[in-house]
């Protein structure tokens, strides 16, 4: 069986297709095992074809993004990965309205909405992932979410059926987005205002100066590991349990941002989710909060 996943999978498409791939390349913590296919569908139409027969076969599937918000367990993932990132990241303005694909990074959102003059999204720079994982996710920062701009979603169904939903019909919450689990995000139409070109300026040099003295950016993360509870933010319970600098192998508590594990080079999945699991006991056991996890785990057990 696992043959034919990689014989059917460099059929299927055009676009690029890598075997045992370690997805510590494509993740920005820089842990994981292989990816045992890989696949790059250069268009929408190899995405549908790659998801019909995925779907005929019954190939498990994950959609990839930047990998900015996802650990992957040391033995790897089964099946087909997909990532939007080669082939699916056109960007267009109408009006007001920017619309991009999938797989364009959300900085380039950012960048080509200065460009053209329109504000709104100057509180997401610097978020490094993907439109697709930003939707995903409901990525967002200083206040402000990515579903606050977005006017409608594409999406592929599993079939390869192409839905267009408007924000309204969504269901986004913090850090969340609930979908259908075979739907694919495909673009986001955003509205933005027309602005003045110094202000905008002004405000992402303050979001980013902001990002930097906050954020521990010298170090492979993958971002806010918990979702701020209700209670206050999850960074502020960790570093009053004395976790800041906290190891287990290479993996790290950053001591700039208790909220962020960072890993010091060599660290393994499994020591990430060790000092993740470690994290949710202490503070359960000390603050009586049970944290939830923002990063995503994926990957055989
Ligand atoms: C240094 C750093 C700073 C960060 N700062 C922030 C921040 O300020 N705010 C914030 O919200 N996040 C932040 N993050 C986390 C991360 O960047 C965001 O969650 C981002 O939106 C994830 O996008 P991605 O493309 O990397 O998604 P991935 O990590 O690749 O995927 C995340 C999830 O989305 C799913 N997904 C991805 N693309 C699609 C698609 N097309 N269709 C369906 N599902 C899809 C994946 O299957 C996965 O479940 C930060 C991360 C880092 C490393």
């Amino acid at each position: 069986m696992e043959r034919d996943y990689r014989k059917w999978a460099s059929r299927i498409i055009k676009g690029k297709v890598l075997f045992d791939a370690p997805m510590r390349q494509f993740t920005s913590i820089k842990v994981g095992g292989p990816a045992e296919c890989l696949l790059f569908p250069k268009d929408m139409n190899e995405l549908k074809k790659v998801i019909r027969f995925a779907g005929r076969k019954k190939i498990p599937c994950l959609i990839l993004g930047r990998g900015t918000n996802l650990i992957v367990r040391d033995k790897g993932v089964r099946g087909w990965v997909i990532n939007l990132t080669q082939g699916m990241k056109k960007i267009s303005l109408n009006g007001e309205i920017i619309e991009a694909e999938a797989g364009l990074p959300l900085q380039q959102m950012v960048q080509f909405s200065i460009r053209k003059g329109l504000t709104g999204l100057e509180p997401f720079v610097g978020i490094p992932g993907t439109i697709g994982g930003g939707l995903a996710m409901n990525a967002g920062a200083w206040g402000a979410e990515l579903k606050d701009v977005l006017l409608s979603m594409t999406c592929m169904k599993e079939g390869g059926e192409i839905v267009e939903r408007p924000r309204s019909r969504l269901q986004f919450s913090y850090r969340g987005l609930v979908l259908p689990p075979s739907w694919i995000i495909l673009k986001g139409r955003f509205l933005l205002k027309k602005g003045r070109r110094e202000e905008i300026l002004k405000k992402v040099s303050s979001y980013s100066d902001m990002r930097k003295r906050k954020q521990p950016l010298d170090y492979p993360s993958a971002g806010s590991i918990f979702k701020n509870p209700k209670e206050g933010p999850a960074g502020k319970w960790i570093e009053e349990a004395g976790l800041k600098g906290f190891r287990v192998g290479q993996a790290m508590v950053s001591p700039r941002h208790a909220n962020f594990i960072v890993n010091l080079g060599k660290a393994k999945a499994e020591e990430v989710i060790h000092l993740m699991e470690l994290i949710e006991r202490k503070i359960y056991e000390e603050k009586g909060i049970s944290l939830e996890r923002e990063v995503r785990v994926v990957g055989e057990l």
